[in-house]
């Protein structure tokens, strides 16, 4: 097997990798670094969580210990761009973790904070610079960053980049990058859009490198589907946290005021937790990150852009208290957990409306995601111990959806209340578009036919209305 010593990368690097522990290359490390390292454009099609961080910085590095000069004022060597502040602040941690003995200089630029600091930072010029694409916009627009000297630029997360709306900044940010120049292009799926920005950005033959982390996270983690009505969730949620197994937990929900809502009932029945998602000041979210990495809450409730590509270990469970719209991020969800070779459970909420979501989900990640069975599943203990067994299979077909037709657009309004807000990141949608959608609707999964759910009371004042 290949080893980071094998690859012949700078001596100031293989030190760093012998700090981190790290001695064997990841596959994506493995593929890209050699071409990386010679000089060529690189298409990769991996998530986080498979190495593709060091997979770039490594190989950069490389070229920037072998090649010593000053970047142009106010510019930089390399320009990575990435989706979020999560991100980004996490890929300047790896250049310099990676370049410590190299003497690297990394600056970091994204929104939220004031230019001041940004400004102070570019001026001498620098060798790396992460940023958001808004941000950078902003001071390039403002000509207090310049990026002229720029030799070799990544686009990380380009999908997600999709989805946040950040293609036409792109575009213009590209365009102030000299054309002569390395390009490493990086998304976790190809939809046709993503395919096109890349050919138009990528030089004539890039490396390709493909890596499916898919299968191998998805059969290392423990999952449970939990058919819950929708009310319940909450009562539900509580209960999961009886069992001290329950450690170090990651919650998802579909919105930003679903994860404060959700963090705050945690809080009202002693289980502490922190929110973390878009509207949330970049010091609320990092003291949040930095109390669930300290172990000081026990919780942290996100949304999924909000939760790309933070990077903790040891996990135990996450859980998914509204399925994704969007089938593939149940995938990026539960990898999450069973990170750095570990184990990790995922639990998963489903309720009436969200049949057909999982439905996607199982196509998607070509599994059955086995439905919580007692004689099995004692790990989930209190929480579950008055429901049916063999997790409660509906007792009629999943298929069709009793509310009519289930189209694209009224699956975006599944899960009662937390339906009509907008998810974290989405475009609004055209008005009136779901007006027809909601009536159809049985309201929280609750109408007569289907599968009840757990049998339990509903433990009046667990959880306070709010
Ligand atoms: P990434 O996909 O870049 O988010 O990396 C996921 C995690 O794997 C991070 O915690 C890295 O520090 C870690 N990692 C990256 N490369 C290696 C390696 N070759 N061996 C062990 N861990 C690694």
């Amino acid at each position: 097997m290949t080893q980071f010593t094998d690859l012949a990368l700078a001596k100031p690097l293989l030190r760093a990798l012998a700090d981190e522990g790290y001695a064997t290359p990841t596959p994506i490390q493995a593929q890209a670094i050699p071409g990386v390292m010679a000089g060529r454009d690189l298409l990769g099609i991996a998530q986080t969580g498979t190495g593709k961080t060091a997979a770039f910085a490594l190989p950069i590095l490389h070229r920037l210990a072998a090649d010593k000069r000053q970047a142009p004022r106010r510019s930089c060597r390399v320009l990575v761009l990435s989706p979020t502040r999560e991100l980004a602040t996490q890929i300047a941690e790896s250049f310099r973790t990676y370049g410590k003995h190299m003497g690297v200089t990394v600056t970091v630029v994204f929104g939220g904070v004031k230019y001041g600091g940004q400004m102070r930072a570019m001026a001498p010029g620098v060798d790396v610079l992460v940023a958001t694409p808004g941000r950078l916009l902003d001071h390039l627009q403002e000509k207090t960053i310049s990026l002229e000297g720029v030799e070799t630029f990544v686009l990380d997360e380009a999908d997600q980049m999709l989805d946040m709306g950040f293609i036409l900044p792109i575009r213009r940010i590209v365009k102030h990058i000299p054309r002569q120049r390395q390009t490493l292009f990086f998304s976790a799926t190809m939809p046709a859009e993503i395919e096109k920005l890349g050919s138009e950005i990528l030089g004539p033959d890039p490396l390709k490198v493909s890596v499916t982390p898919q299968a191998t996270t998805v059969e290392k983690v423990n999952q449970r589907v939990l058919f819950v009505e929708q009310p319940r969730k909450r009562a539900l949620l509580a209960e999961l946290f009886d069992d001290a197994g329950f450690k170090r937990v990651i919650v998802f929900t579909r919105t930003k005021r679903g994860a404060d809502r959700v963090a705050r009932g945690l809080e009202q029945v002693g289980v502490d937790a922190a929110a973390i998602h878009g509207d949330k000041s970049q010091g609320q979210r990092e003291r949040a990150l930095a109390q669930f990495k300290a172990g000081e809450v026990r919780v942290l409730v996100a949304t999924d852009i909000a939760a790309r590509g933070i990077d903790i270990d040891a996990v135990s469970h996450v859980v998914q208290y509204d399925l994704p719209n969007v089938p593939e991020a149940y995938v990026h969800r539960i990898g999450r957990t069973a990170r750095a070779g570990a184990d990790g459970s995922a639990v998963a909420f489903c309720s009436d409306d969200e049949r057909n979501l999982l439905k996607d989900i199982e196509r998607v990640s070509r599994q059955r995601i086995p439905s919580f069975d007692r004689r099995n599943d004692r790990q989930l203990g209190a929480a579950t111990a008055a429901m049916p067994d063999v997790g409660g299979k509906p007792e009629r077909p999943a298929q069709p959806h009793r509310g009519g037709h289930q189209t694209k657009h009224n699956r975006n309004h599944a899960g009662g209340k937390t339906g009509r807000e907008r998810q974290e990141g989405q475009q609004p949608r055209s008005a009136g578009g779901g007006q027809g959608a909601a009536p159809k609707r049985s309201s929280g999964g609750n109408g007569g036919g289907g599968f009840k759910g757990p049998r339990r009371e509903n433990r009046g004042g667990v959880w306070s209305n709010h």
